[in-house]
């Protein structure tokens, strides 16, 4: 009798939370993990993954992309799964008016879990609505995600362009009523500053997502961190990278990385237009922070342990035994690349040697990717077809 349904042997585990990072393999049952051991009897799995010269991690998760209520948003298994996605946070595509629909055509639909934001807009995340003041309204906004804490997790605000704070006022209501937080994507103009946002309009546990945007400067004339976005994080604001199709730069990036202010969640803003113009998947957005300089056990943390605990979610993030047996299987690949950026100043690029690689992806023990058909026997073990049925 086979004690497990799936080991993962030789490979370099690495789970922050748990504190390891060598040699280990992992053994999955009944879709948790069942046992990490130096080593576990190959004959006591159904099947075997060799992961020899690869990472084990737990499966990532992506605190900012869109699969619904905007024109090129994207279903959320063909965004996450291939990139070792397993969790996923729609970032305010539905509102409080449209997410019973969404749930019911994406997130039930959709094999990759995908947790939301709730737009403070009611009709969600549609362009012309967003200007729209008195479609935001905080009590029903809060009144959903009470009524659905299990999808459920904050509100969003994105993309107001008045001159005014009322968009982040009645988001910041709906997160007081609901108890949860806000994810702000605003960009400053004049009279309505970066500063004044951070230290007097967000409050410890909300997000400032696209960190390194050249719209929302995070360095100054001078080339340093500004004073503003240090004093927030002090102050418990959390710092997401919501890389997309118009909010990442490396001018931005790499001094701000070189002087210690990383990211507190790595994540993609994946749509079509981050898809097509910068690959920005959740290895490309860990390929970019590795070649910056961040080690690399501290960019799985905050693509797998930090954003469960934004979530909310402590089953997730780590590979204890008893978890979700959400695995990504990742490796270093050597070479020549280019990562690219993106920006109101357009795209540029970054030399790469190493870049991160998804190889195979678990969700909930099962094997829903699999890019070098590292669980497949090979193609001469084909039996021949039954010829005398046939003929
Ligand atoms: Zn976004």
């Amino acid at each position: 009798m086979k004690s497990y349904d799936l080991l993962l042997k030789n490979g370099n585990l690495i789970d922050p939370l748990n504190k390891i990072d060598g040699s280990f393999d992992v053994a999955i049952s009944n879709s948790k993990i069942a046992k990490i051991a130096k080593s576990i009897d190959q004959n006591a799995s159904k099947s075997v993954i060799d992961a020899t010269g690869m990472i084990i991690c737990p499966g990532l998760i992506d605190l900012h992309a869109h699969c619904y209520g905007y024109f090129a948003s994207i279903f959320p298994d063909e965004m996450c799964l291939p990139f070792g996605t397993t969790t996923m946070l729609d970032a305010g595509g539905s509102g409080w008016k449209t997410f019973d629909d969404m749930n019911e055509k994406v997130v039930s639909k959709s094999i990759t879990r995908v947790l939301s934001l709730l737009n403070i807009v009611g009709s969600g995340m549609i362009t012309d609505k967003e200007q729209v003041v008195s479609d935001m309204d905080p009590i029903s906004t809060a009144a959903k995600i009470n009524e659905r804490k299990d999808l459920l997790v904050g509100v969003k605000v994105a993309h107001f362009e008045a001159n005014s704070w009322e968009a982040i006022e009645r988001g910041r209501k709906a997160a007081e009523i609901s108890d949860t937080f806000i994810m702000v994507d605003q960009n400053p103009i004049k009279g309505r500053s970066m500063k004044e946002l951070l230290l007097n309009h967000m409050v410890s546990g909300d997000v400032l997502t696209h960190m390194y945007a050249w719209g929302k400067p995070i360095i100054n004339e001078k080339g340093d961190v500004e004073d503003f976005f240090l004093k927030a994080r002090e102050n418990g604001i959390l710092f997401d990278l919501g890389h997309g199709a118009g909010s990442f730069s490396f001018s931005m990036a790499k001094p701000a990385i070189d002087q210690g202010f990383y990211p507190d969640t790595i994540s993609t803003d994946h749509h079509r237009s981050s898809l097509l113009s910068n690959h920005s998947n959740m290895p490309n957005c860990m390929s970019k922070m590795l070649n910056l300089g961040i080690p690399l056990q501290l960019i799985i943390e905050k693509s797998t342990l930090s954003p469960s605990r934004v979530l909310g979610l402590p089953e997730l993030g780590h590979l204890g035994e008893g978890s979700e047996a959400d695995v990504a299987i990742l490796k270093i690949v050597d070479g020549e690349f280019g990562l690219i950026d993106n920006g109101l100043t357009g795209n540029r690029k970054l030399n790469a040697s190493s870049i991160i690689e998804n190889q195979l992806t678990i969700k909930g023990g099962n094997i829903v990717w699999d890019k070098n058909g590292l669980s497949f026997s090979n193609y001469e073990n084909t039996p021949k077809p039954d010829y005398g049925s046939i003929y």
